[in-house]
């Protein structure tokens, strides 16, 4: 029997929800080093360092208050200790800070150990757009580098609501290990072979969810938000295969896909920042208000509108995509109203 010890990269809400479910599973199974490490990205809180108060109470105050994560719980501030022996790496940073703590853990990692992702974005560049779980296998070396995504609201989770989550993977036996660390009788999960269709769909939802806030805001009922549920989800799945033909239709019936994206568009961040920036006009970029609103979380979706935009410009596919063309185009550049939101069906009246 093998002990696997686990390092988490990031420490915002959901990183603390599943560390919680981490320290639960590995504090009372062989196959774990009771001990879970967590790298948490320096700050001062309250007067202190925030991964000191971690290590006294086992709870992230500012980022998931309320989340009493296990007295197995070791957080540190330097990311190269808290990988340094881990076997198993579960990254969950917003997307925007992982290339940079890739490049810094380059050749820090063991080449044995197998990550699993739980960051919601992707990574542009010149040569085309990267899922972060690749980036994660090429940048950091690891053997294998899978998913886990699905209607995961952190908050939720910590209190150990009934929920579902859906790993992505392409080895089954390394999902197998990932499964044992984070299933426990209220969170369900479920094996997808299909990373990249996993992986697309929890990034792109985010972008719905901006679409489904703006409506909320606009103060438009069930028929509207559910006009675009169902044309995000026809995007999301079109947009995914566009990038990874290998992306199976299935995944979309999953935890990872129709599930995140009813739970995201009705209870999510990205879905409240929308609506309070629908509310006020659109007056103030859409970052200032989850400044406000967030308490220093990260807001996914914005950034993830610009990025998938980036794509659909480059091939000339914005027409194909007319629900994120809009969303990029009121959340983004503020070059069209708020109340345009609904224009992604003029497409649909005239085709
Ligand atoms: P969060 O938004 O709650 O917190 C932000 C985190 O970013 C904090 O831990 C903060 O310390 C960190 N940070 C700030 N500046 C940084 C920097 N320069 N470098 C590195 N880290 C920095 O975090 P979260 O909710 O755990 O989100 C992480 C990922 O998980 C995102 O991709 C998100 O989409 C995804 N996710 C979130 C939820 C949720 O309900 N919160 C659910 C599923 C998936
Ligand atoms: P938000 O970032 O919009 O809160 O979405 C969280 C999430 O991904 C739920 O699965």
């Amino acid at each position: 029997l093998r002990r696997y010890k686990v390092a988490f990269l990031g420490s915002g809400a959901w990183a603390c929800a599943a560390a919680k479910l981490a320290c639960e599973n590995a504090s009372g199974d062989d196959l774990f080093d009771p001990e879970v490490s967590m790298w948490v990205h320096e700050e001062v809180h309250e007067g202190r360092p925030l991964h000191e108060t971690i290590n006294e109470t086992h709870e992230n105050p500012k980022y998931a208050k309320g989340c009493f994560m296990g007295e197995n719980l070791e957080a540190s501030s330097s990311a190269e200790d808290a990988v340094r022996e881990a076997n198993l790496v579960v990254f969950c940073v917003p997307h925007e800070f992982a290339h940079g703590l890739c490049v810094q853990l380059q050749g820090r990692v063991r080449p044995d150990a197998i990550a699993i992702s739980l960051t919601k974005g992707m990574r542009i560049r010149p040569e085309g757009p990267q899922l972060i779980s690749e980036m994660i296998r090429k940048k950091l070396g690891v053997a294998d580098a899978g998913v886990l995504m699905g209607a995961n609201i952190a908050g939720e989770i910590a209190q150990g609501q009934l929920s579902e989550g859906t790993i992505g993977y392409r080895i089954l036996e390394n999902a197998k290990v990932f499964e044992r660390l984070f299933q426990t009788p209220s969170f369900i999960v479920t094996l997808v072979q299909d990373v990249e269709g996993a992986e697309m769909s929890g990034t792109l939802k985010n972008v719905v969810a901006i679409a489904a806030g703006l409506s909320d805001g606009l103060g438009y009922g069930s028929n509207t938000k559910a006009a675009i549920l169902r044309q995000g989800l026809s995007e999301m799945r079109s947009f995914a295969k566009k990038m990874f033909p290998t992306v199976r239709d299935e995944t979309f019936l999953e935890s990872c896909g129709v599930a995140d994206l009813v739970a995201s568009c009705y209870g999510g961040r990205n879905r409240r920042v929308a609506e309070a920036f629908a509310r006020e006009g659109g007056q103030r970029a859409m970052e200032e208000v989850a400044e406000d609103l967030l308490g220093g979380q990260k807001l996914q979706g914005a950034l993830t509108a610009g990025e998938v935009h980036s794509v659909l410009r480059q091939n000339g596919w914005e027409d194909e995509f007319p629900l994120f063309d809009t969303v990029y185009r009121i959340a983004v550049t503020r070059e069209i109203p708020v109340d345009a939101v609904t224009g992604f069906m003029s497409s649909r009246q005239s085709g």
